[in-house]
């Protein structure tokens, strides 16, 4: 006699199952049970009134952030204004719960993710590495040049928050509280002028698969990350308090703001149109002309704080190279002080390093290479002699870059 089947959760035969693939079974007050720990599993995730060492009354202000922020990055007054505000009121949503104030009990607050606009080497991730200093909550960054439309070559979108879990120590709770820098959000644009008639899979695919990040739901997560190990169980991972940074360069994008503008201010307003500063159309920046450049009103939507970082010029390079708190020739001079050697580098030694890294456009991530390339044979040479002091003049700069090679130099960056 055929045996009859029972429900592989609570082991009784019950009148109504459901019958999965490999012939087991699972009873309607199972599902009615199961359907009961997920939502409140759910529920709790979504409590979100404590931070570890973070209360109300601790909760660093955005002038303070932006003063730290002041002491690593040089310039870039707008864009550290914005963030600082974005993760002060992150801050400040993930505590609502504990406000005193009832008049507004039931207002929530929505979280509001950020996009960074501004050409590559301007300070995007240093502003978000180093905000990840100060903070008490898991931070990430994340490349999303590696993402592609789940089923392809390439990483699904869900691995960001496998880093984040990481971050985390697979603490679940405290991950949902994190934030997440996407670098290079611009390279999965839309492409639709390519000709090509292949699916646009690192582009409008994978923008698709972000905003169901960026929207906040419930994500199932790879542990290990990737697809090698299809056999890992799968960690649900609420995204509904995460903060998302996006930083790109969006190279070009300043012809789709002059065209907006000029279309903007034809016979409307030929004052304002004076006004507009051509060389350095990025202030201007609106959500139209990420748009127009092929993110999707949707993501863009998810995006709802857009600042930009200014180009650097002569003046910025000279202060990155001297005033940062971690500036690469403090680096240097540390390093030689724990030879005993002073080093010090003349007025117009730094003066020529700056030259050189405009015209090899290599920008500020070039004056770390060059000063590296000043300082190498030296670094050699010093330690064995008996010197106590070292002085890198403009001479001195001038013999050691000129012996390198420029192709190098442009190559390291
Ligand atoms: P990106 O905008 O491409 O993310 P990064 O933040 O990676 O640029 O900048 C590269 C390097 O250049 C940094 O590690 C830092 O040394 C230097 N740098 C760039 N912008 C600034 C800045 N505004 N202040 C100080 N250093 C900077």
């Amino acid at each position: 006699m055929k045996k009859k089947p029972i429900c592989s959760f609570c082991g009784r035969s019950m009148p109504q199952m459901f019958r999965g693939e490999d012939d087991s079974y699972i009873c309607y007050d199972c599902i009615e049970n199961g359907h009961k720990m997920v939502a409140q599993i759910i529920a709790e995730s979504a409590k979100t009134d404590t931070i570890e060492g973070v209360s109300l009354g601790t909760l660093p202000k955005p002038a303070a952030i932006k003063e730290f922020l002041d002491q690593f990055v040089i310039g870039q007054d707008d864009a550290k204004r914005f963030l600082s505000v974005a993760v002060y009121n992150h801050y400040k949503r993930l505590l609502q719960n504990q406000s005193k104030d009832e008049t507004y009990k039931d207002v929530e607050i929505e979280k509001s993710n950020i996009i960074m606009v501004g050409s590559t080497g301007t300070g995007k991730t240093l502003m978000a590495r180093t905000i990840a200093k100060m903070l008490a909550v898991p931070f990430t960054i994340v490349d999303a040049t590696v993402l592609t439309e789940a089923g392809y070559v390439g990483e699904d979108v869900e691995s960001l928050l496998t880093r984040l879990l990481q971050e985390a120590d697979y603490d679940v709770a405290k991950a949902e509280k994190g934030i997440v820098f996407i670098d290079e959000i611009d390279k999965i644009a839309r492409k639709s002028d390519n000709p090509s008639i292949t699916r646009d899979v690192s582009g409008e695919g994978v923008q698709q698969g972000l905003l169901k990040l960026l929207e906040g739901s419930i994500v199932n997560v790879p542990p290990e990350g990737g697809r090698k190990h299809p056999e890992q169980e799968f960690i649900h991972i609420n995204t509904q308090n995460i903060l998302f940074i996006c930083g790109g360069a969006f190279d070009g994008i300043e012809r789709k703001i002059a065209q907006r503008l000029n279309t903007q201010v034809v016979g409307f307003d030929a004052q304002q149109k004076q006004k507009i500063d051509k060389n350095d159309l990025l202030q201007y920046i609106a959500p139209q002309d990420l748009k127009a450049f092929g993110l999707i009103p949707e993501i863009i939507g998810r995006l709802p704080i857009l600042t930009y970082l200014k180009p650097l010029d002569r003046e910025a390079l000279r202060r990155i190279l001297v005033e940062p708190k971690n500036a690469i020739t403090k680096q240097y001079q540390k390093l030689l002080s724990m030879d005993g050697v002073k080093l010090t580098f003349t007025a117009e030694a730094l003066d020529y390093i700056v030259d050189k890294a405009i015209e090899f456009k290599v920008g500020a991530r070039g004056l770390r290479a060059l000063v590296e390339t000043v300082m190498m044979d030296l670094m050699f040479s010093i330690p064995g002699q008996k010197v106590s002091e070292l002085q890198i003049t403009k001479e001195l700069a001038q013999e050691k870059i000129e012996k390198a090679d420029s192709l190098k130099l442009q190559n390291a960056v």
